[in-house]
């Protein structure tokens, strides 16, 4: 009965044999049509049906006796939009091939849905003689996928309502997926890709804390604090970040046999800012009483130090003018004895003077985190800086690596020349008043960049000006010691301090601090 009908649809399509290897015989052809594991039919050109093969009739419920004779349309639901079949028969009528998901009906009713693909057959002459139809039954694929699709809807609407930045890093550090929160981070700091900075600060925090152990249990680190200096001078915010090891299976025809996958990062940052902001306020209220000693006791001590070093010039010259009266008279008379009782009374008092010099406090050496301390000294100098109408320019680098260093002493240090520039600025004259400070990562250390708009340093004295007791200011209250005192805790940290000699108003002040020097 088959055979018949395929004889049929062959008498009206052109010689199969076309192109056929002399070893395949015709009716290899029809066995396998008939035996193909998909819906197979042929059509004349108006989709009536001449043959249709056993596949056919097990997806439809349609014998080959209740088909043939009838057109395709008997397995139309009736549901699709008119236009689609019109493009359909607009597509195959001009010879060309149709592919598409059709809601089809079986004999016993019931719809499934079918993956079609119509092929005209065509002559050698171009002329369409028949259509050769296919099709599965894919209505559990098409669960499956609208199943997963919904899944990864609800993933996304789970993932983008959270109260968190979320967002999923290729080894490269390339944001492959992001959250809502996160893509307000982005407009908020008006960076292109806030996590791979994130990810850095995360990375330094982890090394600083190698060797520590602690424990994460399935994170790859958690609850790590990471503190972004937004550009433009806006207020820091912070972070507590997690990060967990996710993967995906690779779906390429590659690891069909032996399974890949790709590995990502999912991070999670939470934004701490405001609690963070509120222990900022009691810290900073803490350091100003700190720094406010700091400030009286290192008075004293240059004070004392400075009364020290000014009683050594008069000391030395009675001494010598002792040593000269020996060397003329050869003997020792009255003046000699008391001007050397005087050096000996003198030089008791400068030992009585240097033992009151308070020692320098030692301090214990820790991670510093530059933006962090530059803050905290403009905020100290909030007062000052309002007072005499400065404004600030904050530049730093939205994320610093961490240095070890004495925090105290790189304070008191970044202070001191803050000072200095308020200072220079705040006199008679000065019009323009602009601090600019500002931080950057460079050769395995931070510098920092102090200028402001003052009058300047000459050029002669851009050296001088870091002596010991040499002031360019007139005036009795200026000891001279700030940038003095600046270069010894630059160079305990092991790194350098110059100005710079400008061409313009003003004094530049570079620090550069190496990374990984210990005082
Ligand atoms: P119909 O009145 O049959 O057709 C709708 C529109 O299609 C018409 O307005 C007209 O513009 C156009 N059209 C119909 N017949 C022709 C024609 N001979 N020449 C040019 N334009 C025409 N449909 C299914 O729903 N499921 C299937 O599995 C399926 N398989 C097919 C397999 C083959 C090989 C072919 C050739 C067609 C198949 N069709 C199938 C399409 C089917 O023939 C019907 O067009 C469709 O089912 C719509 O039927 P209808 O009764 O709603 O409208």
């Amino acid at each position: 009965m088959i055979n018949k009908q395929l004889r049929a649809a062959a008498e009206s399509a052109p010689p199969v044999a076309d192109g056929l290897p002399p070893s395949i015989h015709p009716q290899v052809f029809q066995h396998t049509v008939n035996q193909a594991d998909m819906a197979i039919s042929i059509t004349d050109v108006q989709g009536n049906i001449l043959y249709i093969n056993p596949a056919f009739t097990r997806v439809t419920g349609y014998a080959s006796e209740e088909a043939v004779g009838q057109n395709q349309s008997i397995l139309s639901n009736h549901s699709m939009p008119r236009e689609l079949y019109q493009g359909l028969w607009q597509t195959i009528s001009h010879g060309e091939h149709w592919g598409g998901r059709l809601i089809n009906r079986r004999k016993d009713g019931s719809k499934y849905l079918a993956e079609l693909s119509i092929s005209p057959v065509v002559s050698a002459a171009g002329e369409v003689l028949n259509y050769l139809g296919m099709h599965r039954d894919i209505t559990e694929v098409h669960r499956l996928e609208s199943e997963v699709r919904n899944q990864k809807a609800l993933i996304e609407s789970v993932v983008d309502a959270a109260p968190v930045v979320i967002a999923l890093l290729d080894v490269d550090d390339r944001v492959v997926l992001d959250n809502h929160d996160y893509k307000k981070l982005q407009a908020d700091l008006g960076m292109a890709e806030p996590a791979p900075i994130l990810m850095s600060a995360v990375r330094a925090s982890l090394e600083l804390d190698s060797g520590r152990g602690r424990r994460t249990s399935g994170y790859l680190f958690l609850d790590r604090e990471v503190r972004l200096d937004p550009p433009g001078g806006r207020s820091p915010r912070w972070f507590s970040c997690s990060g967990s090891r996710v993967r995906e299976d690779d779906t390429s025809a590659d690891a069909f046999l032996a399974s890949q996958g790709r590995d990502y990062l999912l991070l999670v940052a939470k934004e701490i800012t405001s609690l963070r902001l509120q222990q900022e306020k009691v810290r900073v209220a803490a350091l100003q009483v700190l720094m406010a000693d700091e400030d009286r006791v290192s008075g004293l001590r240059e004070s004392l130090a400075a009364a020290t070093f000014r009683l050594e010039g008069p000391l030395n010259m009675m001494a010598s003018v002792v040593g000269m009266l020996a060397r003329r008279k050869g003997e020792t008379d009255a003046m000699s004895v008391a001007l050397t009782e005087a050096i000996t009374a003198g030089q008791q008092a400068l030992k009585d003077l240097r033992s009151m010099i308070p020692g320098e406090t030692r301090e214990a050496i820790g991670a510093v985190n530059l933006n962090e301390l530059l803050r905290d000294v403009l905020d100290l100098s909030t007062g000052r800086l309002l007072a005499a109408g400065i404004t600030v320019i904050w530049q730093p680098q939205a994320m610093l690596p961490a240095l070890q260093g004495a925090p105290n002493k790189l304070r008191s240090m970044f202070k001191a020349l803050i000072d200095n520039a308020i200072e220079a600025m705040n006199t008679r004259g000065c019009r323009e008043r602009e601090l600019t400070v500002a931080s950057k990562a460079r050769l395995g250390g931070i510098e920092v960049d102090i200028a402001d708009t003052g009058p300047g340093i000459d050029g002669a004295q851009i050296l001088k000006v870091f002596e010991p007791f040499h002031t360019t200011k007139r005036g009795g209250c200026h000891l001279g010691t700030g940038l003095s005192s600046a270069q010894q805790v630059v160079a305990e940290h092991g790194g350098f301090i110059e100005i710079e000699p400008t061409t313009t108003r003003g004094c530049r002040v570079r620090v550069l601090l190496p990374l990984d020097r210990r005082p």
